[in-house]
Formats: structure tokens, sequence, C-alpha cells
């Protein structure tokens, strides 16, 4: 049986703290979807269709990472692409707290589904979207914290 993986989240705008986690998770999986939430009741930064972009160019050269946008629930995603992996990031004791609670809920609805952590290295603790997000708006370099592969 193939290991699938979903790596699900709103990438907005993709970040290196995201793609560094896709790229070492690779050699645990045979295929990672990357899965970007539409999220229609969150306002988002950029539109799906930006996000989907950069997404697809960070990891055009990979072909065991495939992209996707989805709506409604990640168990539910898995059920539909045979994924039983649900791949997160975890860089602090808050992002343990709120994981773990979608984490054992996600087992509670489906209980052949195991999330998988991984930890950030530590020059990408700081790094997350919404820090990108507002140096943007005041018209800041953000190139440090997004992959080399895309412009912004
Ligand atoms: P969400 O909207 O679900 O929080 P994000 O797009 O912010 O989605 O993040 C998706 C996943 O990437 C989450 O598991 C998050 O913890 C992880 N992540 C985000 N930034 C980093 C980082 N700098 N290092 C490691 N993991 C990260």
């Amino acid at each position: 049986m193939k290991k699938i993986a979903i790596f699900p989240g709103s990438f907005d705008p993709i970040t290196i703290g995201h793609e560094s986690i896709v790229i070492r998770a690779l050699p645990l999986f045979d295929l990672i979807y990357v899965a970007i939430g539409k999220n229609a009741d969150k306002k988002n930064y950029f539109s799906i269709e930006q996000r989907l972009k950069f997404v697809k160019d960070v990891f055009s050269k990979y072909p065991k990472i495939k992209v996707i946008t989805y709506d409604g629930l990640t168990v539910n995603l898995c059920k539909e692409l045979n994924a039983r992996y649900i791949l997160r990031g975890l860089r602090t004791s808050a992002d343990f707290e709120f994981e773990r609670s979608v984490g054992q809920v996600n087992k509670m609805i489906n209980k052949n589904i195991e999330t998988i952590f991984m930890l950030t290295v530590p020059e990408h603790t700081a790094v997350n979207s919404s820090v990108v997000r507002d140096i943007l708006q005041h018209g800041g370099d953000v190139s440090k914290f997004i992959p080399k592969s895309i412009n912004l």
C-alpha cells in the first residue's frame, strides 16, 4: 500500500518553513499532497489562484509532490485521496496545543488516520505567513522568508 500524506494549510503565502517541512518529509512518503484550504470565511491576503501558483512553482521539480486546493474537512479529503497521514509542522508549544486538539479530533472522526508532526528547524521557528503579510503590507522585503522560486 502506498504511503500517501496530506500537508494541509492556508499557505497565505507559502514560506521557507512550509517548504522545508515538505521536503524533509519526502523520504517518509510515496506521495505528498500539499492541500491549500479555500476557507471561504477566512479573509486571505492572496487569492486561491495566487496561492496555488506559488506553491506549484515551489514544488514543480518534485514528482512525489502534488499541489491541490480543497474545501471542507481534511479527514474527508484524506478519504477521497486514499491518504492515511496528515503532515503538520510544529514550531512552539502553542502549535503543539492547537495541533494536539485537531489531531485528536481527527482521530475520533477517522481512527485510520495518523497525524505526523515534524519539528521545525530552529532557524524557521519565527517564520510564518502572517509575518510575511505584515512586511508586505508595509512595503518591506520578504525574500528571506519565502522560497527562492517565488517573487513577491
Ligand atoms: P494553517 O492555516 O492550518 O495554520 P499554515 O499555512 O499556517 O496553515 O501552516 C500549515 C502547516 O505548516 C502547519 O502545520 C504549520 O504548523 C506549518 N508551518 C507553518 N510555518 C512553519 C514553520 N516556520 N516551520 C515549520 N512548520 C511550519
